[in-house]
């Protein structure tokens, strides 16, 4: 019965003949297969990369042949592969090789490190550093020009705040840029001024290429040297696969050269910058080495973030006289987007405002009204919203009703809540990070980090969707732990959700006879264990397509 089930099962999933004996059996550990019919096994056979078997041990024994391999779990935890359904991969790998200015406590000890690394490296070029947050910082303001000049004046430096929207600049800096009082704003930009009108060294979203030209272009040796290092710090932090947001053509090029090479032990699925619509328009889907690193989404930008106050909300700022930026016209876009539809390339834009996200459910409305289902590639289409951070309450059951996936990240929640308030006020925190709202009218949420805004751990993106309180376990009044969802839920969003989100559902995202074989094997059941211990867990195994990506050294 049991051999004729398997043998069925074989046939299914296309294995060969003798896919009757397991290559890999693993055991011995709780094993969550993230598939609701079949939720936690004993064990788990793998043959040719595949899932062959999922389910009692004494049935997985009889698999065992000659030549098969026994990864014993001692009990640890077995989970279908992670995957960071947003993340920026070679900024990741960057940041590993540039002046790390991540977890800096306070203002003095950013500038402390930058006066450190420019005594380390000392020199006339640029001093380029990134990662520094402002948020829980003593001092409680962005940086200067004058507080970088006061640690290093006599060449051009240039920091880069966590989430990518905007830079601190020196006096030198700003100098060689030809940045003045007179510089005319780029629209959807700020360029901050201090009490005299003059530049205070801030330089936000689309004013960003005005300094950022400062900054050489990283030539390729360079950039694979950031991916392999983003390789290394994703796998072996427990992920196997990212959703690689913003990308250069370039970038997708260089990851299909790692993979045909076999030197890609991550998943990876590009999103790419808009100005390289015309590259996938004209080849279609990009699947490279067996579906190793696919191509076929594009990321536009509505609005900014709301730290640096670019996100664009319905009604003012609570701290500041601005509505935000809205960074996009529906003319330049819509037409692009039509086009897509029919070619089933997928859409993704980032919007963290009430009035960014509603923005993008009308348009994307609008393109869905004006190619009608029978003209579609790929039906449904599974456009994607990247952050969905505030949401007004009208708003959160479009994302179901179109089929628009909201893609968010936990750790934002607990990053941004002790200063959402100063930005939002109280009642429009409400909306905020509503994962629990959104998954209640029917959306998935794929789960993800935006490393490297935040760390991109997960951990710390587990721990945040199931506790939503930060680190150190604290949480304010105004922080909705209703909000929070249940293991289940937040394992989903790591896993089943970005495997659908990437149109790859049938093949990732669960251990089922006939999918790959990606797992995530961590030292802990982050099912179960006190919310606490979950930031315990320790990455110990990360297996892709039956192969080891990362071993930990002392597991
Ligand atoms: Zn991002």
């Amino acid at each position: 019965m049991r051999k004729a089930f398997l043998l069925a099962v074989a046939l299914i999933s296309g294995a060969a003949a003798a896919a009757d004996t397991a290559d890999t059996l693993y055991w011995n550990g709780p094993i969550y297969t993230a598939d609701d019919s079949n939720p936690k096994v004993e064990a788990v056979a793998v043959a040719k990369g595949k899932v062959l078997f999922a389910g009692a041990r004494a049935d997985a024994e009889k698999l065992k042949g000659p030549q098969t391999r026994i990864v014993d779990l001692k009990g640890a935890a077995m989970y279908p592969g992670f995957t960071d359904a947003h993340a920026h991969l070679r900024e990741v790998g960057e940041r590993e090789l540039t002046l790390n200015l991540e977890g800096k406590p306070s203002l003095a000890a950013a500038m402390q490190a930058v006066k450190e690394r420019n005594a380390a490296e000392p020199g006339t070029g640029l001093l380029w550093g990134r990662g520094w947050i402002e948020t829980h910082w003593p001092e409680a303001r962005f940086p200067t020009r004058q507080d970088i000049d006061a640690v290093v004046s006599d060449r051009p430096v240039i920091l880069e705040r966590a989430d990518g929207h905007a830079v601190v600049a020196n006096s030198k800096a700003l100098a060689l840029a030809g940045i003045t009082r007179k510089t005319p704003v780029p629209e959807g930009g700020f360029i901050n001024k201090d009490a005299k009108g003059e530049p205070n060294g801030m330089i936000v979203d689309n004013a960003l290429p005005l300094i950022e030209k400062l900054i050489p272009a990283p030539d390729d040796a360079y950039r694979a040297k950031a991916f392999k290092a983003a390789f290394d710090y994703e796998t072996s932090h427990g992920w196997t696969g990212v959703h690689y947001m913003s990308v250069p053509w370039a970038d997708v090029v260089m990851l299909e050269g790692f993979a045909k090479k076999g030197e890609a032990p991550l998943r990876v699925y590009n999103a790419v910058e808009p100005e390289y619509y015309p590259n996938l328009k004209r080849d279609g889907a990009h699947i490279a080495s067996d579906g190793r690193i696919i191509t076929r989404a594009v990321k536009f930008y509505m609005d900014g973030a709301l730290g640096s106050r670019g996100a664009a909300l319905l009604a003012k700022y609570n701290d500041a006289d601005t509505e935000g930026l809205v960074r996009m016209k529906k003319e330049d876009v819509l037409p692009i987007w039509e086009d897509a539809l029919k070619r089933g390339i997928q859409i993704t834009t980032h919007a963290i405002g009430d009035k960014g996200n509603r923005l993008v459910l009308d348009w994307y409305e609008e393109a869905f009204n004006a190619v009608p289902e029978k003209d579609r590639l790929t039906q449904p289409p599974r456009w994607r919203v990247e952050h969905a951070q505030i949401v007004s309450a009208q708003d959160i059951p479009r994302f179901a009703k179109l089929g628009v996936i909201p893609s968010m990240q936990p750790s934002h929640a607990i990053g941004d809540l002790d200063f959402a308030g100063k930005r939002l006020g109280t009642e429009r925190l409400k909306e905020g990070y509503a994962w629990a709202d959104l998954i209640k009218a029917g959306s998935i949420v794929p789960g993800g980090s935006d490393a490297p805004v935040e760390k991109g751990d997960p951990r710390i993106e587990f721990y945040a969707a199931v506790a939503r309180k930060a680190l150190d376990g604290h949480s304010g009044p105004d922080w909705h732990p209703e909000e929070a969802v249940d293991r289940n839920t937040a394992l989903k969003m790591f896993t089943v959700w970005p495997a659908y989100a990437s149109f790859r559902e049938k093949e990732l995202g669960a251990i089922k006879p006939g999918m790959r074989a990606d797992f995530s094997v961590f030292s802990k059941d982050l099912m179960t264990v006190p919310e606490p211990e979950i930031l315990q867990a320790q990455a110990l195994l990360t297996v892709l397509d039956g192969k080891e990506a990362f071993h930990a050294p002392n597991w």
